[in-house]
Parts: C-alpha cells; sequence; structure tokens
C-alpha cells in the first residue's frame, strides 16, 4: 500500500498537464507539520509502505526535512517527486540526512525552449538538470519522468537519451492522463495515432540500448486503448491520496466525482477512513459494477478501468470506462481523436497559487 502526500499545490511550474485540481489549496488551508507526522504514523500503522511526497512542488514546504524525517522513522520509503527547480546543494543535503530514499525528477521536454514554454517557467531547464546531477552525486536512486502529448511524443528518443546522460537509474515515460488541466487542456494535448506510434515505437528501440543499465517504464495512452487500466491498483485497494488541506481521496481527481464526500485527515484516522468511509467503499472491489463489467471476465484485473475517467468521458462515474472496446460508448474516443483541432489550440496555464 502507498500514501501519495500532496503536501502543497504551490509550484513555480504551470504545466497544463497538472493533475492538480482547477480549485487548487491555498498555502493558508495546508495541513501543519505535526499533521502530517500524525498521518504518517497512522500511514505505518496500517500497513502503508510507500511514501509519495507530491504537489504541487513538496520542496515549496520549508518543513520538508522534518517529514521525511518523521516517515523514515516510522519505517516509510520515502519518494520525493519534485519538478528540481527549488532543490541545491544544501536542500538535498538536508533531505539525505533526515533520511531520503528516492527522487522522481519532472521533466517537460528535452529541449530547453520547448520544456520551458510547455512548464510556464523561464529558467527552469537548467535548474532541473542541476538538480539530477546533484541527487546521482549524493548516491540516491533518479528516476526522470516525462509527460508526453501531440507536442512532444515525436522526441521521446531525445528524453530517454538525456535521463541516461544525468545517470538516472529508470525512466519513466507517461502519456498525459485527461483530469485536472489535462482535461482543460486536452485538444491541446491530446496525440494522433501516428504521435502515439512514434513514442511507442522510441520507447522500444530505447529498452534494446539501454537493457540492463536503465530502466523504462511506458504508461500507455487510454482514448487510443482498448482495454482500460486498473486506475490506481483499483479504487481504494492499493492508494490513498491526501490533498494539502488534509482531505483523503482514492484517487487524485477523485474529487471531480459529484455526490462524494471524502473524509479529513484532521477529524478521522486514517485507519477508519480506509476501512469505512462510504466513499472509499464507493467503487472498491466489483459489487458497485454494472454489465457489461459485471459478468466480465477481467473485472477483478482492471477493476472497470476509472471512474474520473468513465465521469469525464460519459458524465456518468459509475459506468464502464468507456477506454474499454466492451462499453457502448467506446466509439466516442475515436471519434474524439479525430475531432481534434489540426492547430493545437493555446495552452491554458494552471494558476498560481497565492502564498497566503
Ligand atoms: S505537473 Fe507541473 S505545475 Fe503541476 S505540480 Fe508538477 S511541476 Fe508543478
Ligand atoms: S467490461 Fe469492464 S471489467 Fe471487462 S474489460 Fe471492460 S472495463 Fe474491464
Amino acid at each position: 500500500m502507498a500514501l501519495v502526500a500532496e503536501i502543497t499545490h504551490r509550484c513555480p511550474l504551470q504545466c497544463p498537464y497538472c493533475s492538480n485540481p482547477r480549485d487548487m489549496a491555498q498555502a493558508g488551508e495546508e495541513l501543519s507539520t505535526a499533521d502530517w507526522q500524525r498521518v504518517f504514523a497512522e500511514a505505518a500503522a496500517l500497513g502503508v509502505l510507500h511514501l509519495h511526497l507530491s504537489g504541487g512542488e513538496p520542496m515549496a514546504r520549508r518543513d520538508l526535512p522534518a517529514l521525511v524525517r518523521t516517515a523514515a522513522a516510522a519505517g516509510l520509503y520515502t519518494n520525493l517527486i519534485t519538478s528540481g527547480v527549488l532543490l541545491d546543494e544544501r536542500r538535498l543535503a538536508a533531505l539525505a540526512a533526515a533520511g531520503l530514499d528516492h527522487v522522481q525528477l519532472s521533466f517537460q521536454h528535452a529541449d530547453t525552449a520547448e520544456a520551458e514554454r510547455i512548464g510556464g517557467m523561464a529558467g527552469a531547464q537548467a535548474k532541473k538538470i542541476a538538480a539530477a546531477r546533484l541527487v546521482v552525486a549524493a548516491g540516491l536512486p533518479l528516476t526522470c519522468n516525462f509527460v508526453i502529448h501531440r507536442q512532444n511524443a515525436r522526441d521521446v528518443a531525445a528524453m530517454i537519451a538525456l535521463a541516461a546522460e544525468l545517470g538516472a537509474g529508470r525512466v519513466e515515460i507517461a502519456h498525459t492522463q485527461y483530469h485536472g488541466w489535462g482535461l482543460v487542456n486536452r485538444d491541446a494535448l491530446l496525440p494522433d495515432a501516428a504521435e502515439v506510434e512514434a513514442a511507442t515505437a522510441a520507447v522500444e528501440a530505447a529498452r534494446a540500448v539501454h537493457r540492463g543499465r536503465m530502466a523504462i517504464d511506458y504508461v500507455t495512452p487510454d482514448y487510443h486503448a482498448d482495454r482500460p487500466k486498473a486506475c490506481m491498483g483499483g479504487w481504494a485497494q492499493r492508494f490513498i491520496v491526501v490533498t494539502p488541506s488534509g482531505r483523503a481521496l482514492p484517487c487524485h481527481a477523485a474529487e471531480t466525482i459529484p455526490g462524494l464526500s471524502f473524509p479529513d485527515v484532521r477529524g478521522l484516522g486514517l485507519a477508519e477512513i480506509w476501512g469505512g468511509d462510504p466513499a472509499f467503499l464507493r467503487f472498491r472491489g466489483t459489487g458497485w459494477m454494472p454489465e457489461p463489467c459485471r459478468s466480465c471476465a477481467f473485472k477483478a484485473e482492471d477493476w472497470g478501468g476509472c471512474r474520473c475517467q468513465a465521469l469525464a468521458l460519459t458524465g456518468d462515474a459509475s459506468a464502464t470506462d468507456p477506454v474499454c472496446d466492451r462499453s457502448p460508448l467506446h466509439g466516442a474516443l475515436p471519434a474524439l481523436i479525430a475531432a481534434r483541432a489540426a492547430i493545437p489550440p493555446a495552452f491554458v496555464y494552471r494558476r498560481p497559487v497565492r502564498q497566503s
């Protein structure tokens, strides 16, 4: 089991595919240091093994070393998911001394101008590259993450080459998920079949080159598939997400689902939330499923796909994910791809979060 702690929505970047909600938590609403420390202790007691420190940009919190120290002392494996732009030698040393286990560094592109156009931050790429070198020099394992879409999918070979040059042990090439800001920007981001094929071919070629030295993960594009992914390993089965203001969710985008209210970790322990909260029980397992999922042999493998994607595409969070070719609405996806504008529209950038 894993806990995704979105410790802040603050971030110097403005990626148009950011998974944060459009209505982001302001700095003054964030959980305190003591709140997070209690949540980490409760997570460890519940059997959570992995802690993903995420955001926003988690380095925007000055108390990050104290949070890492508490998590490490509780026996959690700590993974920092960062843009790298706030990471310097002094701050990395503090995190390493606190017991940080792993760093996942996000890039927008291998090309500097394109990376900074997509991320909406001038000067970001040099800071990211410097951060990656510091992580490797400190002896911490590094994963480089690239989110891909129609505006960079033909450049995957250069992304993987950059990760290898930086000394990453793993690179993740992940097609955009159309939730949060990604849904707002879908027409500017959604690739066509040729762009997906180019990205897939580049991943396969690079795997042959880097085998045994660097692992290459590829998160495939939902809209081009015939079978859905087991979103988050199944609703409330492997992940708990806690937002900056303390709401516990089964996945990042769950708050988009109308009619569900999510518990606040300030009022309820994680064990109670996990074991009995109605929102966590709503789509857990297979009992909630409609046809065709209910009588399908794959229902305990993909758990009916993604509830938030079903909502975004059908208006009904309890529908079969239309990515599945058994869904009566599967035909809407090729139509959506075919209907995208020939020239991508301008990005709607993720807005910055006020500091107080
Ligand atoms: S996706 Fe971009 S804007 Fe969103 S938190 Fe990550 S770096 Fe910041
Ligand atoms: S019908 Fe439902 S359970 Fe079966 S493959 Fe499709 S989404 Fe998965």
